[in-house]
């Protein structure tokens, strides 16, 4: 598992893209591992390369925690699904088609 990083907030992908465009992303911090696939899956989206820091999605320890994380999204995030897609752990997952907003 790669280490969570603690700090200050990021400044979210650089983009002009309308924001919120996808079905909702479902976030579950009880099954979050911190493995970091989301920011990593979603900085290569908006930066073609790893650069968590420009994810628009943010895993943070809990404070006081070695393994509990807390979940966030900035408003960057277009509800693209990708990190929901990449989740192992089912920490993430997208509305189906269909569901309710
Ligand atoms: S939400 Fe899923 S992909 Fe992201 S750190 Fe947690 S377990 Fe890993
Ligand atoms: S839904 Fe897309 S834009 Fe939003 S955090 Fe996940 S990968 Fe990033």
């Amino acid at each position: 598992m790669l280490p969570s990083r603690d700090g200050p907030s990021r400044d979210g992908p650089s983009t002009d893209a309308p924001r919120r465009q996808g079905r909702p992303i479902a976030a579950d911090a009880a099954r979050c591992t911190g493995c970091l696939i989301c920011e990593l899956r979603c900085s290569l989206r908006f930066e073609e390369s790893f650069r968590p820091a420009r994810a628009a999605i943010v895993i943070r320890r809990q404070t006081g925690s070695r393994d509990e994380y807390r979940i966030s999204f900035t408003d960057g995030c277009d509800r693209c699904g990708i990190c929901a897609r990449y989740c192992s752990y089912r920490a993430l997952v997208q509305e189906p088609a269909g569901g309710a907003a």
